[in-house]
């Protein structure tokens, strides 16, 4: 085999695969390294089993809310073994598609680990390859701090490993991971105590997005724990009756100890994969939490080397990873010189319950942004008819944050059922500038809870 190839992709996950398959598309010879699972995080740990456990606990709310749609339905027991293996077949039939997809583009792919020689070329075992163009694409992996006893807890890669439904969960961090994994689990009946080092969830997202949020997560029955300083985890020394193992708990900087979980998981943040890459060896430069920095290109600081995705310090998405793949290769293999990703309005959707749905600034950016007085919030909450004949009646919000005379819509936030549904229409229409009376002038469509974001007063 020549191993000069016209473009060479390190990491087969969202950006990657992305990149690559549309370089060959303009008849670029391109290789492909991937050292795990085709198609990365997002198929493998992170969005599919992700969502299909979402979903999973949705159907269990439904089920729960038939007997007042007047269905008389039995729950016996909830197997979370099926759903595992089910889960578990899908993501292997997906891991297939995307093995036959590069296969019929045309990229030349590699299982194994990949680390730089030189500015123009890799190793993969003893094996180099040269290219002109290189990216580096290997996303990232959840952190976990460096606390005594940090080993008794799991991250969310070993959340999709559990082949039995925990009892009593402790899950730590206050993001994205955190809030939907704690949701996930209580909706199928674990009990959820969550542990925050500060005093809110989500606290980068809009104000009334995440204290709705919150405040629907406690009352359902999480147990959410502020302010806390954590020191280390513990496992109790004497085995509980139902496993061999004692139960875990967590010691917090002043002594008090908490303990009586099964399981316990991280959900901290995540690291970016660079380690065994031999950055140094290509003379690629990373940040001071070792992500690589980029131009707007998605350029490193040397010359024909790139990265998108989790390995740079930008929105941790995968339509982000893929949008800034794919649009790399449009400049480089089909002289697009203008293509890039613009990182602004990008929506995306916490699957919490409930679920929130966002797109541009909160209310606090836009205030920093333009001025308390340049701005307008209109707002509104209801009970979604969904739960109209139920006895618990949440309550959807929904928020447009608009600026100046025009009243240009500069942010959209969704929290309630179909949030997730709803947010990536809007988010179009907040692309491409619309303003308040643009949403006031399309005909709302009855009756949805959507239709509340284009009759707001
Ligand atoms: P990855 O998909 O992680 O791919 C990197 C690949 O590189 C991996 O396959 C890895 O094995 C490989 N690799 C690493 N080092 C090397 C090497 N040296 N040689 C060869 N191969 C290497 N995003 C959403 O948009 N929506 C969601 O609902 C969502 N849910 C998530 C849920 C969880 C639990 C997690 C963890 C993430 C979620 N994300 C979600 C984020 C999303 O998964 C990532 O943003 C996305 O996968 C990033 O793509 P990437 O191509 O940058 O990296
Ligand atoms: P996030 O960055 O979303 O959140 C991690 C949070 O944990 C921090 O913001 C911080 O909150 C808290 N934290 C950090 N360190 C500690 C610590 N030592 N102890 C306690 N809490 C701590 O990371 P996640 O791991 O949740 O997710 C990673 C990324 O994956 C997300 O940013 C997102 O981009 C992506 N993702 C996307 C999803 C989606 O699209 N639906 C779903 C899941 C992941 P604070 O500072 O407030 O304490």
């Amino acid at each position: 085999m020549n191993k000069n190839f016209d473009f060479i992709v390190i990491g087969g996950g969202s950006g990657g695969i992305a990149s690559a398959r549309r370089a060959a598309e303009y008849g670029a010879r391109v290789l492909i390294v991937e050292s795990g699972s085709l198609g990365g995080t997002c198929v493998n740990v992170g969005c599919v089993p992700k969502k299909v456990m979402w979903t999973t606990s949705q159907v269990n709310e439904a089920i729960s809310i038939s007997d007042q749609y007047g269905f008389k339905v039995e729950k016996k027991s909830f197997q979370w073994n099926v759903i595992k293996k089910s889960r578990d077949n899908y993501v292997e039939r997906l891991n297939g598609i995307y093995a036959r997809n590069l296969e019929n583009s045309g990229v030349h792919l590699i299982h194994g680990r990949a680390e730089f020689s030189s500015a123009n070329s890799i190793l993969v075992g003893d094996e180099q390859y040269t290219s002109e163009h290189i990216l580096i694409a290997t996303g990232g992996r959840p952190s976990v701090p460096d606390i005594p006893g940090a080993e008794f807890g799991i991250t969310s890669d070993g959340f999709f490993e559990l082949e039995q439904q925990p009892e009593k969960v402790l899950v730590i961090g206050a993001g994205y991971i955190a809030t939907e994994l704690a949701g996930v689990l209580h909706g199928l009946g674990s009990e959820v105590t969550m542990l925050l080092r500060k005093d809110k969830l989500l606290r980068t997202f809009d104000h009334d997005a995440h204290e709705m949020v919150m405040q629907q997560m406690v009352d359902s029955g999480i147990h959410i724990l502020v302010n806390i300083d954590l020191a280390s985890l513990v496992r109790d020394a004497n085995p509980d009756q139902k496993s061999s193992n004692g139960a875990l708990g967590f010691v917090e900087r002043d002594g008090k100890t908490t303990s009586g979980f099964n399981t316990i998981v991280w959900a901290i943040g995540r690291h970016p994969n660079i380690d065994q890459l031999n950055l140094e060896k290509a003379g690629v430069s990373v940040n001071d939490k070792g992500f690589v920095e980029t131009d707007e290109y998605q350029n490193t600081n040397v010359t024909g080397i790139y990265a998108v995705g989790d390995v740079t310090p930008r929105a941790q998405l995968t339509p982000v990873a893929i949008a800034a793949g794919r649009r790399l290769s449009n400049r480089i293999f089909d002289n697009q010189e203008k293509s890039k990703l613009d990182y602004s309005n990008i929506p995306t959707v916490i699957f919490s319950h409930p679920p929130i749905g966002t797109v541009g600034l909160s209310e606090a950016e836009a205030v920093a942004e333009y001025g308390q007085n340049n701005i307008k919030i209109y707002k509104h909450t209801f009970v979604d008819m969904y739960f109209a004949v139920c006895k618990h009646k949440p309550r959807t919000m929904v928020k447009l944050i608009v600026q100046g005379e025009s009243e240009k819509v500069i942010g959209c936030h969704v929290v309630g059922r179909g949030a997730d549904e709803m947010i990536q229409g809007f988010a179009v229409a907040i692309k491409m500038g619309a303003t308040k009376s643009d949403f006031d002038d399309t005909v709302a469509i009855h009756p949805t809870a959507a239709e509340e974001l284009v009759t707001l007063r």
